[in-house]
């Protein structure tokens, strides 16, 4: 397979592999964690407000359970296929691991155009899709969250589906079956942040590791929707300058900073970043030359490619979506002495608070935005300790293969001591 061919489950997999022979991994749980558990493909019919029926196809990948119930996003998206949610759970079970919180991996998704639909009708997709899944989906045994084209309000329509199909005395004890979730259905504060939130702190912990200052540090982003967004407001915050932001409908630069507070206000009320009266539009093609400390890919996957990454003039690439990198395109950054802050620890802040939502609907607790923040950090800060630690004692310099090693080494002693059945 070439680069860009956008294999993605063969990207995911190498990367598993190297991180797989960086620890020697055992052969049985290198081949037990190379496939998913489960492939759950639904079909279902869905009444459009024609008063047609259209079939769409709903898809659910549980990689593994082995530390904890399955747990991974839905995307919605005309490109949603098998190959990339299988790339896509598998990276929820290695940033499970490597937080060290107890869940497994998962992704899910159906693909078509959530934007194209009436909300009613987006309401009965997502309905009849929770439904179609049954009892392959549960509170404690697997449980989404949003991903790309889903979000709250997808959420609770999933959780409202489920308990009404849930009997009366537990229908009280159901509300964690989805994560992510408006804060008055039982959401977490700092939930919609978090990923965001998240990069932002794995950031600190790489400027404080090698000495850089992200006050006064340029950034260019890519995608502006939850997790690009919230992650250019925090930079803001934390005195960076946005100087380029790319969608998929264009891309816009200013030498002098785009605000990010502006350019959040501008998107929700025209859906693209294009047409921002307070920066000049560039071709897209010319975004990745834009000069910048960090380059922050927060949209989908395979976005630096061969193609590209001999454009990138940055010092660090800040891996916000999942598999923004080709494998061919981390060749040539390692080359060129760029370094990349892995997808698995960097995007994890969003699965992390998901955990922090699911142990609130357990015990009926609603925490506050400062100990969510706190316990996030906390937690990926450890993770990034982690990371650093296995560098050294490896003497390896990809930060992705540390941290594939790490999520890695904790998998494998879990297998050691429950042993695999039968
Ligand atoms: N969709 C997010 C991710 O890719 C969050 C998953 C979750 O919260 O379960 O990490």
């Amino acid at each position: 397979m070439t680069d860009d061919s956008n294999g993605l489950f063969a990207t995911a997999t190498a990367q598993f592999n190297r991180g797989a022979d960086l620890i020697g991994l055992t052969p049985s749980i290198r081949s037990i964690l190379s496939q998913p558990k489960n492939e759950i493909i639904v079909n279902f019919p869905v009444r459009m407000n024609s008063g047609d029926y259209e079939m769409f196809r709903g898809y659910r990948i549980q990689h593994s359970n082995i530390l904890g119930p399955y747990k991974g996003g839905v995307r919605f998206h005309p490109a949603v296929n098998l190959d990339e949610v299988k790339a896509l759970a598998a990276w929820m079970t290695w940033k499970s691991a490597l937080c060290d919180i107890p869940f497994g991996g998962a992704k899910g998704g159906i693909s078509f155009d959530p934007l194209a639909l009436e909300v009613d009708e987006l309401e009965r997709v997502v309905r009849r899709f929770t439904h179609a899944l049954g009892s392959n989906i549960g509170p404690d045994h697997d449980i989404p969250a949003p991903d790309l084209g889903s979000n709250a309000r997808a959420m609770v329509w999933m959780m409202d589906t489920y308990a009404n199909s849930t009997g009366a005395t537990e229908r009280q004890n159901v509300k964690r079956i989805v994560t992510g979730k408006t804060l008055e259905t039982g959401g977490s504060p700092g939930r919609e942040k978090a990923t965001g939130q998240g990069v932002v702190f794995c950031l600190q912990h790489w400027a404080d590791e090698v000495g850089f200052d992200l006050t006064g540090a340029s950034a260019i982003i890519q995608g502006w929707g939850n997790v690009g967004s919230a992650t250019g407001r925090l930079l803001q915050v934390h005195g960076a300058q946005i100087r380029a932001v790319a969608d998929h409908r264009g891309a816009i630069a200013d030498e002098d900073g785009i605000d990010a507070f502006d350019l959040t206000d501008w998107v929700a009320e025209h859906g693209t970043v294009t047409g921002f009266p307070a920066a000049g539009w560039i071709e897209p093609a010319d975004f990745w030359k834009v000069e910048a400390d960090l380059v922050v890919p927060a949209a989908i996957e395979n976005q630096i490619t061969a193609r590209n990454a001999g454009d990138i003039r940055a010092k660090v690439v800040v891996e916000a979506a999942n598999g923004p990198t080709t494998l061919e395109a981390e060749a040539i950054l390692t080359e060129r002495g760029i370094e990349i802050l892995p997808d698995i620890l960097v995007n994890a802040g969003g699965v992390v608070v998901s955990y922090f939502e699911w142990l609130q609907n357990r015990s009926a607790q609603r925490w506050t935005i400062d100990e969510v923040d706190h316990k996030l950090r906390e937690v990926l800060w450890k993770a990034s300790d982690a990371v650093c630690e296995l560098r050294e004692e490896l003497e390896v310099s990809s930060r992705r293969d540390a941290a594939y090693g790490v999520a890695l080494r904790r998998l494998q002693t879990v297998y050691q001591q429950r042993g695999i059945f039968p």
